[in-house]
């Protein structure tokens, strides 16, 4: 397709809205796909072993299971081989892939190798850089001293969309993860190869790219909400094709490139001046540590948001 089509939208349904970390585009898109009986290849928690890992969902339930950003690098693991499986197995169906910008890429390759690509429909989410994955494992480990680990959610709307909060339930109770979010925000714990990321981009070579409305409150006040705005940028005719379809569920308005404009649609994430301190701190020094010397509100830190808040 020629030019990028941009639409700011969110599902009518309230309940999927409030558990979507932006606007629900990734459930009403992987909808059509699982109501047709394809397949849908997403990423989910794991609770045992504290990480991310690529699942094959062939139903509403266990699609759910997907929603919400999990912030930190997922794992492949077989997942590729067991689509290509299925794949074989229902010669008829087709198959959707939600992920990272990097791993739509190594996915479609890797099905272009084994002549599946014309059943592959990708869709992309803007990545401010994935974490460590190790950070995360061993701060949730040493959260679990105190009890089991639930309900995990990093970006929890319960004040806004704008304003999110990280949480985790520990036998049951609500505590924060604020500090982890702020060691990824500050950008310390970024896995070295996404500052160099080629595929922060307005043009992908996906179907469709996902991702929050920023900022909408400026180019469309009385569109915006503060229980979330998806982005979608649609790159390809059957993208387009598919997004019609789904239009009647979706509150919507088009948008252009311009005004959904945000820093990882032009380039990757800068690397924090001291995220080599970080690493030698946490090597040196330990998980918890690093967490509460890098991840607490100072009074600096404070000062220092005040004043970038000022800033035009
Ligand atoms: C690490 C990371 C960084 C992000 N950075 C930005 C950003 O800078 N700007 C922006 O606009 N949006 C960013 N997003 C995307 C945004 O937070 C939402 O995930 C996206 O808009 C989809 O939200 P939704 O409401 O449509 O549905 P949701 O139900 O919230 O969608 C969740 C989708 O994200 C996938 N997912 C979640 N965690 C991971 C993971 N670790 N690896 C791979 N896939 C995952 C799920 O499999 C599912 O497909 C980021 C997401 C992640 C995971």
């Amino acid at each position: 397709m020629e030019n990028t089509l941009v639409y700011a939208c969110r599902v009518k349904d309230r309940e999927i809205l409030q558990r979507s970390s932006s606007g629900g585009a990734f459930t009403a898109i992987s909808d059509v796909f699982l109501e047709r009986g394809d397949a849908v290849l997403c990423a989910r928690y794991n609770y045992e072993e504290h990480r991310t890992e690529f699942k094959l969902a062939l139903t509403k339930e266990e699609r759910d299971a997907s929603s919400g950003s999990m912030y930190m690098q997922s794992y492949a693991l077989d997942s590729w081989k067991e689509a290509l499986y299925w794949l074989k197995q229902n010669p008829e169906r087709k198959l959707m892939f939600a992920g990272l910008g990097c791993q739509a890429a190594g996915f479609m390759q890797f099905m272009k190798m084994n002549g599946m690509s014309g059943r592959i429909f990708t869709v992309d989410i803007i990545c401010h850089g994935a974490p460590s994955p190790l950070i995360w494992a061993e701060y949730a480990r040493s959260l679990e001293k105190e009890g089991k680990l639930s309900d995990l959610n990093f970006r929890n709307k319960k004040t806004g969309w704008s304003k999110s909060v990280g949480t985790v339930k520990r036998n049951g109770e609500e505590i924060s993860i604020a500090k982890y979010r702020r060691i990824y925000t500050d950008r310390y714990t970024i896995r070295p190869s996404c500052h160099l990321c080629p595929y922060t981009r307005m043009d992908r070579d996906t179907d469709i790219t996902i991702g929050d409305f920023w900022h909408i409150e400026k180019s469309m006040p009385d569109f915006a909400d503060e229980i979330g705005t998806s982005l979608v940028l649609i790159h390809t005719e059957r993208g387009k094709e598919l997004f019609d379809e789904i239009k009647e569920n979706l509150e919507l308005r088009e948008s252009n490139t311009t005004d959904c404009w945000q820093l990882n649609l032009q380039e990757p994430t800068k690397p924090s001046e001291i995220r080599h301190k970080f690493w030698r701190d946490y090597r040196k020094h330990g998980i918890d540590h690093v967490m509460e010397h890098y991840g607490s509100v100072t009074f600096l830190r404070r000062a220092k948001r005040k004043i970038q808040k000022m800033l035009p």
